[in-house]
């Protein structure tokens, strides 16, 4: 055609880093830690449940809610209700989506005008508040990261709608503290702004971090929008089954987005998801319920990666939270010769020599990052350790041979 064919809409945002970085991971069948998936099967009376739901009837096969399936509604509703300490209405108060990617996309588009502004901390959009690295400190962790309270307030104004965090966060693996969310809650009272809430990796804390909901800290439920994910609950990702929970003259804004477009999620993956979090509800807090065997698990992982990239000399920052390590190769020096990326961060040309030489794929952090602040983050790349040991171990060889 001769017309210029695209809205301007999606101008400047063809380029996607979980596109583009998992195609190259599958055209050079590396060994994948890029991504966040697991690649071992979720438990196995959730994989049942599926089973039951997709024989179950006519019905688990046709429309069901618009807004959510009943009963994972319902549960949901029950079970927050109890983590959040305040009542949540299956009906008004929750979204389901297709995944949590899908209601972090049905908040902006309900909620954020072209004129808006949004603060987001260590994402990608208009302003993006950097975590300052508390110097002098000894082995690196998450907790080493803390929010510049000074810098976020700056960045409040008159156009601020809303402010965006991740906790557990991806891809530093940070928990945000009790005393660090009040002060984000305070400013968002204070000027009026709507809070969104990536709580994907709730479940995922380790050494003793916990994880609190921004939603729980006063004034704060009727302002946030909490986003959770069946995928990452129960090492399913497949299934993008996500949610969004708040107030619902917040949600009823992200319903008309949703219903003018997904419309809703498959019926069978909601059931099986609805199952999963009755059996949790039943079990939360004792030793058989997944939100605590699979941190445990996950725990070994990250301690059998951290090991590994700080014996080959790639300084990890070890995560309280989430599935993701991140590993600084400033002092990695290779001779990235590819022309063809010439103009990238160092990080992204980093990574696709390591994809292309070496057969491990991972992903540089700088693509959190809006374009004009890429540059202060090109020296780290992000490992994920949600995969079987023998994964981890294939990567481990890959290290050690290319470091000796
Ligand atoms: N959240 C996942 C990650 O950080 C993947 C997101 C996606 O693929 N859309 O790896």
């Amino acid at each position: 055609m001769a017309r210029q064919l695209h809205a301007r809409r999606i101008e400047g945002i063809d380029k996607n880093i979980w596109v583009d970085f998992t195609q190259l991971a599958a055209d050079y069948k590396v060994v994948n830690l890029g991504q966040g998936f697991p690649d071992f099967s979720p438990p196995s009376y959730i994989q049942e449940a599926l089973c039951k739901a997709v024989n179950g009837g006519c019905s688990m096969h046709q429309y069901t809610h618009a807004f959510g399936h009943p009963p994972l509604v319902s549960i949901l509703a029950k079970f927050f209700g109890r983590v959040v300490g305040h009542e949540i209405d299956a009906f008004e108060d929750i979204l389901v989506t297709v995944g949590a990617y899908q209601a972090l996309f049905c908040t902006f588009q309900a909620l954020v005008d072209e004129e808006d502004e949004v603060t987001v901390i260590l994402f990608y959009c208009v302003h993006v508040i950097n975590l300052e690295k508390v110097e002098g400190g000894k082995a690196l962790t998450s907790a080493d990261w803390v929010l510049s309270s000074e810098e976020l307030a700056s960045k409040f104004n008159p156009r601020t709608k809303a402010i965006v965090i991740n906790t557990p966060n991806n891809p530093l693996g940070k928990v945000y503290k009790r005393e660090e969310l009040q002060v984000i809650a305070d400013l968002c009272i204070k000027h009026d702004v709507v809070c969104i809430s990536d709580e994907v990796y709730e479940w995922l804390t380790y050494d003793g971090a916990k994880h609190v909901k921004i939603a729980s800290l006063p004034g704060m439920w009727e302002r946030t929008v909490t986003i959770g994910s069946g995928g990452k609950s129960f090492s399913a990702t497949g299934w993008k089954v996500g949610w969004a929970i708040g107030a619902g003259p917040i949600v009823k804004h992200l319903k008309t987005v949703h219903q003018n477009s997904v419309y809703h999620c498959a019926t069978a993956a909601q059931e099986a998801v609805a199952q999963g979090f009755q059996r949790e509800y039943e079990l939360f807090g004792t030793p058989e319920s997944y939100f605590l065997q699979l941190p445990e698990m996950l725990n070994q992982k990250r301690k059998k990666l951290a090991t590994c990239l700080e014996s080959v000399g790639l300084q990890p920052i070890l995560p309280e939270g989430g599935y993701f390590m991140i590993s600084d190769i400033s002092s990695f020096k290779v001779d990235l010769n590819d022309p063809s990326t010439q103009d990238e961060p160092y990080d992204y040309r980093f990574v696709k020599w390591l994809i292309k030489e070496k057969g491990l794929a991972t992903i540089p952090v700088s693509a959190f990052y809006s374009p004009e602040h890429r540059k202060d983050f090109q020296n780290y790349i992000r490992f994920c350790f949600v995969k079987e040991d023998s994964t981890l171990n294939a990567a481990e060889d890959i290290l050690r041979k290319w470091s000796d």
